[in-house]
């Protein structure tokens, strides 16, 4: 029986591969429990995927999964879940920032009763205009939509037990919402602070367009928070506030209209075009609202295929 699955996404990290697997190997013989490495390739265009057989064929508590293209690491961590046999599964970053070596921290936390344990990178190495203040912003709007405190909801390092994960469907940039959506199955959650280190090999995948699909995440999370049983409740609302403005408006309108004439009547038709768009682009957010939550009650799986079979226990 594996205990623990560690699950890692991959996306042209070369050159961290086999440092990446030593670290973790290391400390998991510390350990002493059941444990596979789960590595999902995420696309990568670079010399990822050989590396990856090399390491399962070197290892066999390695197993690798391959996306058929970059579909981002939410989707890899999702595919990695679906593979993953552990009674506890822990997520961290390919490329080294995380430090394997604090897993042990996050297994002690979890064993006091939690069901959620989220690293916090006290000491964060990343650059401070572009990363950590926008991160910092991210954070402070995360926690209270969500009303999930915590100081750093985006660090990877987490373990989770199995139970939360099963029910979690990701896409997006939702992994770093998983606390977060967790807070729906009334999980125990609790924070640790954890090592960071600079990327030393490869660059970093993400920049500030990342910024703006964190936030358009974060509407739908707040949504699904809020309405996930019953999002009528939400657009009825919304619908009954925008039927009420538009009754009233077309009734100031129609009064004008019948009271005055010519220019006025100009002006009016101006001012029913506003309006018009002002809905216009009411409706088309509520729409993009409402194809999220179909999203969400569908079946995002990803394809992939796990490439090495063998793995501890089998
Ligand atoms: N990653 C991925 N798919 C992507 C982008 C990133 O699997 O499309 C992986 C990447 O290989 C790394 C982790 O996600 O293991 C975090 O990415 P990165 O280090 O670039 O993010 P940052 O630390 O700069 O936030
Ligand atoms: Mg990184």
């Amino acid at each position: 029986m594996i205990e623990l699955s560690i699950v890692v996404p991959i996306y042209n990290e070369e050159g961290n591969i086999w440092p990446l697997h030593a670290r973790v190997a290391a400390v998991m013989e510390q350990i002493r429990r059941p444990w596979e490495l789960i590595l999902v390739d995420d696309g990568s265009r670079d010399r990822s995927p050989e590396i990856l057989e090399q390491v399962a064929a070197a290892d066999a508590h390695v197993r690798v999964v391959r996306l058929r293209r970059n579909f981002g690491q939410s989707a890899a961590l999702a595919a990695g879940f679906q593979v993953a046999r552990g009674r506890i599964i822990i997520t961290m970053d390919g490329d080294l920032q995380n430090d394997p070596a604090d897993i042990p921290l996050l297994l002690r936390k979890l064993d006091e009763g939690y069901d959620v344990v989220s690293g916090w990178r006290r000491h964060r190495k990343d650059k401070l205009i572009i990363r950590k203040v926008p991160s910092w912003l991210a954070n402070r709007l995360i926690c209270s939509v969500t009303g999930v405190k915590l100081h750093d909801t985006g660090c990877a390092l987490k373990a989770y037990r199995r139970e939360i994960i099963d029910r979690m469907r990701l896409y997006g940039e939702l992994h770093r919402f998983i606390p977060a959506l967790s807070r729906i199955e009334e999980a125990r959650i609790a924070e640790v602070p954890v090592r960071h280190h600079p990327r030393v090999s490869g660059k970093s995948k993400y920049n500030m367009t990342r910024t703006y699909k964190v936030i358009m995440d974060l509407l739908t999370l707040s949504l699904l928070l809020k309405y996930e049983r019953n999002p009528l409740h939400f657009f009825g609302r919304v619908a009954v506030l925008c039927g009420v403005g538009g009754a009233a408006a077309a009734g100031v309108m129609i009064a004008k209209l019948v009271r005055e004439s010519g220019d006025a009547a100009g002006l009016n038709i101006l001012a029913s075009l506003v309006f018009l768009l002002f809905a216009a682009g009411m409706q088309f957010i509520l729409l993009g609202l409402v194809g999220k939550l179909i999203v969400a009650l569908g079946d995002r799986s990803v394809p992939f295929r796990v490439v090495s079979r063998r793995g501890a226990g089998a």
